[in-house]
């Protein structure tokens, strides 16, 4: 296959990264296609931690293309720096290593101030945003007042639009927010240093990834956050400001309808969250903590802690079916090792009615009593195991048990945090 896109199935921080990262050897070309640096894809390499917010994971493998679609906001500070810490660390060297799509609007710092005094008003009711100005930018996208990378061509117009949206930010930020206005004159003059960084980047992406894809080159989308996460089929509000399905794949980065050869859903073997909003299977017992502290969950973009729960089947086969799923990625099974027994949420209850799929609207998920099996755990280290023959039985049971409920088949097993620790079943690119 030569057209594959990796998305979250759970609610984000599901292991893409490693997972995009051991692909984009086999891609030529890695494109990130909707949200923006409120993602973060942690990567071990040689022994090296990098997180990645922006620039595709293809980064860290040479002579391959990066692309950063036309779905996506772009918070252009943030991806400075991202670049100079890639090329620093010797990556994102070549001619054509990063493009960067004209139509991708940025994030701009008043985005970041709406985003973060927001999230203050509504205190204990907080969405849990990464406060990095992703849905403001959005936000102002939809309403036509956004600014694009294209926008910077023309420097006078884009001072003259910026100045006439500060003016409106500020008074918003000042009466309603009641947080500190943005300087019109040094927002100007900093967004001159981001021109001269990022216009040799610039490109028109939509017709460089059809034409990759019609020289038959192999492409890589890479999909940030997860399913329930997305903005129509997740935990509305407690969900990110994009959609996240594969489907997002198309219209972020202009590969037209029917031209994506498989898609790979990636979930961890138990489910986290960060932030507010339902989560039927979360375990509030010292189990939570123990996976917390064994998995290392905390946000890769913020460092909060991450809520803890069981593997949820009905979550799940939402997830699988809405993303077109071919086969599943399930990602650190290591970090069960000990806990015994598991659980596996099988379907839900509420009022004596079951539901085996999600309620429509996800409506009383916070309400639902999760209906688990128990499968016995294993107590030996998954470390070194390369192959499903080399894992325990309980680990097998527990995997196929997985396939069982989901009726999709496994195309990779995490064992560990490197590269090489996964077991991989089937490569959708050989
Ligand atoms: P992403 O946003 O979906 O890429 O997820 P994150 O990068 O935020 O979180 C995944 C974390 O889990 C990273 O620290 C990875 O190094 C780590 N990780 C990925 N796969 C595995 C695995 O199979 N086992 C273990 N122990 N860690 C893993």
């Amino acid at each position: 296959m030569k057209t594959v896109a990796v998305v979250g199935t759970q609610w984000g921080d599901e292991g893409k990264g490693k997972i995009v990262d051991l692909l984009a050897a086999d891609a030529d070309v890695v494109v990130r296609f909707q949200g923006g640096n409120n993602a973060a894809h942690t990567l071990v390499v040689d022994g090296r931690k990098f997180i990645l917010r922006l620039v595709p994971a293809g980064a860290l493998h040479p002579g391959k293309t990066c692309v950063i679609g036309n779905g996506t906001v772009v918070d252009p500070f943030a991806l400075i720096e991202e670049i100079d810490h890639l090329r620093a660390n010797g990556f994102l060297h070549g001619e054509n290593s990063l493009r960067l799509s004209y139509d991708a609007h940025m994030v701009m710092p008043y985005h970041r101030a709406i985003d973060r005094g927001r999230e203050a008003r509504l205190g204990r009711n907080a969405i849990g945003t990464t406060g990095f100005g992703i849905g403001p930018a959005y936000e102002d996208k939809v309403a036509r007042s956004g600014l694009r990378f294209a926008d910077l061509v023309d420097f006078r117009s884009f001072t003259a639009r910026l100045e006439r949206n500060l003016a409106e930010k500020n008074a918003y930020l000042k009466s309603v927010l009641k947080t500190k206005p943005i300087p019109a004159a040094d927002l100007v003059q900093s967004m001159k240093t981001v021109r001269k960084r990022l216009i040799p980047y610039l490109a028109d992406t939509a017709s460089f990834v059809y034409a990759a894809y019609q020289a038959g080159k192999r492409i890589l989308f890479e999909g940030a956050h997860g399913t329930m996460l997305d903005i129509d089929y997740g935990t509305y509000p407690y969900v990110t400001s994009s959609n996240c399905l594969a489907a997002a794949a198309h219209a972020g980065s202009g590969l037209p309808p029917g031209k994506l050869d498989a898609v790979l859903g990636i979930s961890k073997a138990y489910t986290t969250r960060v932030g507010g909003g339902p989560f039927p299977t979360e375990i509030k017992t010292a189990v939570g903590k123990r996976l917390r502290e064994e998995g290392d969950e905390f946000g890769s973009a913020t460092g909060r802690p991450r809520r803890i729960g069981w593997f949820d089947a009905v979550l799940a086969r939402h997830a699988l079916r809405l993303n077109g799923v071919w086969g599943l990625a399930l990602t650190k099974l290591d970090v069960l090792t000990g806990i015994d027994p598991l659980k596996i949420c099988i379907a839900y209850e509420r009022g004596g009615q079951r539901y085996d799929e999600m309620p429509p609207g996800r409506l009383g998920l916070d309400k639902v009593r999760p209906l688990y099996e128990e499968l016995p755990g294993w107590h030996q280290s998954l470390q070194g195991a390369r192959t499903m023959a080399d894992l325990p039985p309980q680990a097998r049971r527990y995997l196929e048990r997985i396939t069982e409920l989901t009726g999709v088949s496994l195309a990779m097993v995490g064992t560990g945090a490197a590269r090489e620790a996964t077991i991989m079943i089937s490569n959708p690119f050989r």
